[in-house]
């Protein structure tokens, strides 16, 4: 199989990057279930650990099916490699550590997946990496709050659960200018809806765990970005420090892969019907999603991005209670904090993924009690309007 893959277009990238055939002629990719590999010689093992001679040598940092998995999501997010991870956890953690050091500075857009939160300001300020937290959509903040210590901006877009965007050619360019390097965690829209390297971020996060697998089966992740830093440093601290995926789940999220396009595109109508008919809603205050003309950075969702993805939020009057009143309505919709399944999941941030901050953060985070976030998958749209309808 050609490796020779830029002349080839997105959709045939996320079908073929990274086979490479084996003797036994398979045509799907084969999975390898291995920890260690096998020297033919005592001189070939000792060439292989020294670095001098390509090839496996143990699976916390060398196994065929993740590298072809690692292969085809450089080529879909248009990065020079990329390094798997044991989660998406796993993958911020790797490129925290293996960038920064006691004395660095982080800023940080407020409107972050939680834990995400509680990584940078619980733990890693205990190895003296500082955080700022600002406001997604403040350039101004993101600017002031940026010192010769800071290193890293790191942001999400859409952000989880509000949907807001942030404009990625901007913070890069700022990025740049400051001298410290832009990081998107691109959970939300994968790379068949925007790709935010081509618009001068330096480094991508991916939790696969999310659309990349779009079938809520495994916990993975990978980091995307350069040879130096992404290939040496990053992946310099995951075969230290051992937070590697496994090979089975590389070849899930290999397969998830080759139906992505196909799939963000039936999430998106799905979702924009859904928050369309959610604003129609009396009991309804207000409907997060990017593919609204109501909602405030619209205009900047269709220039950086080719669809709105499958997540959406509301408010609904009366707080926790109405909220978790609509929840336990439903009838099939899934009570469930994961999303970018084929199967809609619903859930109250206040109390569920944003339960570990303090209402202050909640508070300046937008968090409302009232907040319900949807992921909306890919059964009848009519379907998921009645379920939801029994308890507005
Ligand atoms: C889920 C999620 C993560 C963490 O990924 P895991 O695979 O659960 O560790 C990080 N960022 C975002 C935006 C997420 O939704």
């Amino acid at each position: 199989m050609t490796d020779d893959f830029e002349q080839w277009g997105f959709d045939t990238r996320a079908v073929r990057v990274g086979s490479h055939r084996t003797n036994e002629g398979e045509h799907s990719e084969p999975i390898f279930p291995t920890s260690s590999y096998v020297f033919a010689s005592a001189a070939e093992a000792a060439a292989r650990f020294a670095g001098t001679q390509p090839g496996n040598i143990y699976s916390r940092f060398t196994n065929p099916t993740v590298r072809a998995f690692e292969e085809r999501l450089a080529a879909l997010e248009g990065g020079e490699t990329c390094v798997a991870t044991a989660s998406g956890m796993a993958a911020i953690l790797a490129t925290c550590a293996g960038l920064l050091k006691a004395g660095d500075h982080i800023v940080s857009s407020r409107a972050i997946f939680g834990t995400t939160v509680i990584l940078f300001q619980n733990y890693l300020a205990k190895f003296g990496i500082e955080t700022t937290f600002v406001a997604q959509t403040d350039y101004a903040a993101w600017e002031r709050a940026i010192t010769p210590k800071t290193r890293l901006l790191f942001l999400e877009t859409p952000s989880n659960p509000l949907t807001e965007i942030a404009d990625i050619a901007r913070l890069a360019k700022l990025a740049r200018a400051k001298g410290c390097l832009l990081v998107v965690d691109n959970c939300f829209c994968t790379p068949a809806l925007q790709q935010p390297l081509a618009l001068g971020a330096d480094i991508v996060i991916h939790s696969a765990t999310k659309y990349l697998d779009g079938q809520g089966r495994c916990v993975g992740g990978a980091v995307v970005g350069d040879k130096e830093r992404v290939g040496k440093e990053v992946y310099g601290f995951l075969r230290t420090a051992g937070p590697c995926l496994s090979p089975f789940n590389a070849w899930v999220f290999l397969k998830g892969l080759e139906t992505l396009t196909l799939r963000m595109q039936a999430h998106s109508r799905n979702a924009l019907a859904l928050a369309q008919w959610l604003e129609q809603q009396p009991g309804v205050k207000r409907v997060f999603y990017p593919g609204l003309p109501s909602h405030p950075q619209h205009p900047l969702a269709r220039k950086q991005q080719q669809d709105f993805g499958g997540l959406l939020s509301f408010e609904v009057e009366g707080g926790t209670k109405a909220a978790w009143r609509l929840i336990d309505a439903t009838t099939f919709i899934s009570i469930t904090a994961n999303l970018g399944d084929t199967k809609t999941t619903i859930t109250h941030p206040a109390t569920t993924t944003h339960g570990r901050l303090t209402p202050e953060q909640r508070a300046e985070a937008g968090i409302g009690d009232g907040l319900v976030r949807v992921s909306v998958g890919l059964e009848d749209v009519e379907d998921l309007k009645k379920d939801l309808a029994r308890g507005l």
